[in-house]
């Protein structure tokens, strides 16, 4: 159905069913074999969606910070995601707060997500159109992917940008995006985080429940990872159309704020809607007081300060770069923290999909790696990794039909209910 696959085409050797013994290494062998190419075969069949990964600002998308490349700075760029057989993904038009929920705040931040939305522009229109393309329907998708190219889609992570004017929901969906994430890691205009400790709405703000009343109409998906579970009740009762949880994981299985309870699970799937299960590993699995111990340790090191993310746009060259010869110290310095103190890997990943898949039904989980903004795991730490998750849900029984709703099909369902209920 599409593109050049570098991956081994291994003949069909059927031994299950057979009386292979556990014990002879032969049979092992073949029958891991054969298991692999069962994967590969469903993987290619499949549309592989990833549905958050961040981007940088400015930098993105030029000669400084090209996706088109294997670039070693990325997660997430074309040539991986190429190897790693995904089809498309979400790019993030991530933007900070700044504490004040104000008018030149809000002003800041409505230009900071243009400089980012031109970013995925840039890569889609002039930097590499022979090799992807901005998508923006789900049927688009699929269309995409058949001619070989990877399909680049556009979620706006944190409504703080949005201000007080509700039209710039529309502006933004004029531009692409698909999906609005309504808060970052801080409360905002519109509702409480799952950050903060103490409530500042206590759920939606009365400002929150026009944003979802307009992102219903104009056909925004809302995505509620991130908010709180106050927030998360209300959007629930009011949205007039499924939401997704564009990156999060399960609590039952790890309890970080960020994930969600085996209630709000069945309710995201009597919602109609879809949990893209996150591959960042400090949700997925508590760090340990050693490793949090390390990683404290490191940032203050290192001068590392929280939310201290939006501030780049405002750099100036000489501080830019000194600020990347500090991150690549980080980077570098973080894969021996890994290495000492391991964090959760591709099963405990699977762990949780296995989770939601038991709360919520096989047709409400998908995947939001979170790459380039924390995210990756031992065995699936980068695109080119994806196939590794296919290996591991075949492996424990799921069907190639289960697979493809959890690589995308569940997605593009929620995206489609999005865009029939608008008005
Ligand atoms: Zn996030």
């Amino acid at each position: 159905m599409r593109r050049n696959w570098t991956a081994p085409v291994l003949g069909a050797v059927l031994i299950i069913g057979s009386s292979a013994s556990a014990s002879d290494p032969q049979k092992d062998r073949l029958r891991e074999e054969r298991l692999i190419a069962e994967a590969n075969k469903i993987h290619q069949d499949a549309v592989t969606l990833d549905s958050h990964v961040d981007i940088g600002g400015a930098r993105y998308a030029t000669a400084e910070q090209d996706p088109g490349i294997e670039n070693p700075r990325l997660k997430c760029d074309l040539v991986k995601m190429s190897k790693g057989g995904m089809d498309g993904v979400f790019l993030a038009v991530y933007v900070g707060q700044s504490p004040a929920l104000d008018q030149p705040g809000f002003k800041a931040a409505h230009e900071a997500a243009m400089v980012k939305f031109e970013a995925v522009h840039r890569l889609t229109g002039q930097m590499h159109p022979d090799k992807c393309r901005l998508v923006t329907s789900p049927g688009d998708v699929r269309k995409t992917v058949a001619t070989g190219k990877r399909a680049i889609m556009i979620g706006v992570e944190n409504g703080y940008p949005i201000g007080t004017n509700l039209s710039l929901i529309q502006k933004y969906y004029d531009l692409g995006a698909r999906y609005i994430t309504l808060s970052h890691s801080g409360h905002n205009q519109i509702c409480d985080s799952s950050g903060p400790e103490q409530p500042m709405h206590g759920g939606l703000s009365e400002f929150g429940r026009k944003v979802v009343a307009e992102m219903n109409r104009v056909g925004m998906m809302i995505d509620v990872s991130h908010i709180s579970e106050k927030s998360f009740w209300d959007v629930i009762k009011i949205s007039k159309a499924p939401v997704i949880a564009s990156h999060s994981g399960c609590k039952a299985l790890s309890p970080h704020d960020r994930n969600l309870t085996d209630e709000q699970l069945t309710a995201l799937a009597r919602n109609g809607g879809v949990v893209q299960i996150v591959a960042l590993g400090s949700f997925l699995k508590p760090d340990s007081p050693e490793r949090r111990q390390a990683l404290t340790a490191l940032r203050q090191e290192l001068g590392f300060q929280r939310g201290a993310r939006q501030d780049r746009q405002a750099m100036s060259a000489e501080q830019h770069e000194q600020m990347e010869k500090i991150y690549a110290t980080y980077q570098e310095r973080m894969k021996e923290i890994d290495a000492k103190y391991p964090t959760a890997d591709l099963k405990v990943f699977v762990d949780h999909i296995d989770r939601a898949v038991k709360m919520a039904g096989i047709d409400h989980i998908g995947i939001g790696t979170d790459f380039d903004g924390g995210g990756g795991i031992r065995g699936f730490n980068d695109h080119s990794e994806a196939l590794n998750v296919t290996v591991e849900l075949l492996r424990r029984g799921y069907t190639a039909k289960q697979i493809r709703k959890i690589w995308g099909e569940n997605l593009m369902r929620v995206w489609r209910e999005v865009e029939k209920a608008r008005k």
